[in-house]
């Protein structure tokens, strides 16, 4: 059986992150906490109980949000990246290079859950494209989010 590997990192690219082993225990949290940290209607987190995280470029800046958790960002450009409990870390599930195949199975902290958050799938919809009005804007635009690939140095030179 071969073992899965899941890479990903912050937006900047400073901080970088490998998860050895199987990725199967993906939520969503509507806590107070989550939506304050992540700066989101809810926080996705994937555990890595079971598995292997290591760092491989940088190291996340901690901020200790209760006395059990701590929560881990990128520095450079805040990026939310961990909630570390004693039980185990768990990884911002669009931090991850491919987010698609860790699909949540549960919803935690439905205490706090915004009132319009099920809703959401009824919103109307637009492709970025459609915006015409947008046109021009959008042909100039140059990123500078790291690719979703590991790189062997960052920043590019
Ligand atoms: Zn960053
Ligand atoms: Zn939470």
């Amino acid at each position: 059986m071969s073992t899965e590997i899941h890479t990903g990192g912050c937006q900047c690219g400073a901080i970088r992150f490998r998860v050895t082993g199987d990725l199967k225990d993906a939520s969503i949290c509507h806590c107070r906490m989550c939506q304050k940290a992540f700066g989101a209607y809810y926080a996705p987190l994937v555990s890595t109980r079971g598995a292997v995280l290591e760092w491989t470029r940088g190291e996340p800046k901690r901020f200790q949000s209760s006395n059990v958790v701590r929560r881990g960002f990128c520095a450079d450009c805040g990026t939310p990246l961990t909630y570390e409990a004693p039980d185990g870390v768990a990884v911002a599930a669009g931090a991850f290079d491919d987010p698609r195949p860790l699909a949540p199975w549960v919803q935690y902290g439905v205490e706090g859950k915004l009132p319009y958050v099920d809703d959401l799938p009824a919103l109307p919809q637009r492709r970025t494209e459609e915006d015409e009005a947008a046109a021009a804007f959008l042909a100039g635009v140059v990123s500078y989010q790291h690719p979703d690939h590991d790189t062997p140095a960052w920043p590019p030179r």
